[in-house]
């Protein structure tokens, strides 16, 4: 229902309008903003190599960007940029980051032109009460951002801002953090979370490097992700250095999992969770995606 027709169809039956309790219209206004409320997306980025190869975690990607609303701007939160302190990127033209080594060519090529939101990272500033957040004007778009991004709207014509990682925080702190953006899905922005749920570099199966197989423990570590996503159990995958050892092996450093804790951490009560991409590669890495809302 849009808003000037719920308006007057209130203003049509005032008698039943001043009997309602101010706590039913209140859900009224809630269940009208749902339908206009962005979902939000963790995305398993995994090689950089898929920022140009065809396959079918980037045919989801692709299929993202054309069946969900068009975004008015994206704010991704990429395993790759990790901070002292909270950052917001703020130029007008982000730089195209090629932040890998001993890749060909063609990846160092890529460029993806998208425009920034200088208005939007001052709004994430003030909006965010916890911490101090600092305005950034030297980072760009890293392979986190752009890899993923650049399937989903290929023309780069929605401004993408970038929030870093504050590395000397704990994932308790990330989640309360994230919480304080909620209010965003309801203003056309589009919030990713750029990692791999499990991510253990050390450990990559360099025999099976493109094939789609994962270690025993991966296979675990993922299934009990998975399963505390869909349950809505938040505090067990926040509190993930007490999940046992498989969880031990699959978040070896933090930051590919973290953009995942920020993405629940914007989920609203019973709202639908699905996954995708739901595959692991080379061992010791899944892709597994998520889509709230
Ligand atoms: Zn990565």
């Amino acid at each position: 229902m849009k808003r000037n027709h719920f308006i007057k169809t209130l203003l049509s039956i005032p008698l039943t309008a001043a009997s309602m309790k101010l706590n039913e219209l209140n859900k009224m206004t809630e269940s009208l903003s749902s339908t206009e409320r962005m979902p939000v997306l963790f995305l398993g980025h995994g090689s950089p190599m898929n920022a140009i190869e065809e396959n079918e975690f980037v045919k989801s990607f692709r299929s993202l960007g054309q069946t969900i609303t068009k975004p008015n701007a994206i704010l991704c939160v990429s395993a790759h940029w990790e901070t002292r302190g909270t950052f917001v990127t703020a130029m007008e033209k982000p730089k195209t980051i090629h932040d890998f080594g001993g890749f060909p060519q063609e990846l160092f090529d890529v460029q993806y032109p998208a425009p920034g939101s200088p208005d939007l990272a001052r709004e994430i500033k003030s909006l965010i009460k916890k911490t101090e957040v600092g305005l950034d004007d030297k980072w760009g778009l890293d392979h986190g951002a752009w890899s993923v991004v650049k399937h989903m709207y290929p023309n780069a014509d929605v401004p993408v801002i970038q929030l870093s990682l504050d590395y000397t925080q704990t994932p308790q702190h990330h989640y309360e953090l994230a919480k304080e953006l909620k209010s965003l899905r309801k203003k056309g922005v589009l919030v990713i979370g750029s990692g791999n749920m499990v991510h253990n570099l050390g450990l990559v199966a360099w025999d099976r490097l493109n094939q789609q197989y994962a270690f025993d423990w991966a296979t675990e570590a993922n299934e009990k992700m998975k399963k505390h996503i869909i349950s809505g159990d938040h505090q067990k995958l926040i509190n993930f250095r007490s999940e046992g050892k498989a969880f031990d092996l699959a978040i070896p450093t933090a930051e590919h999992y973290l953009p995942l804790i920020y993405i629940l951490a914007m989920q609203e009560e019973s709202e639908k969770v699905s996954l995708f991409n739901d595959k692991a590669v080379a061992g010791s890495l899944t892709m597994t995606s998520v889509k709230i809302g």
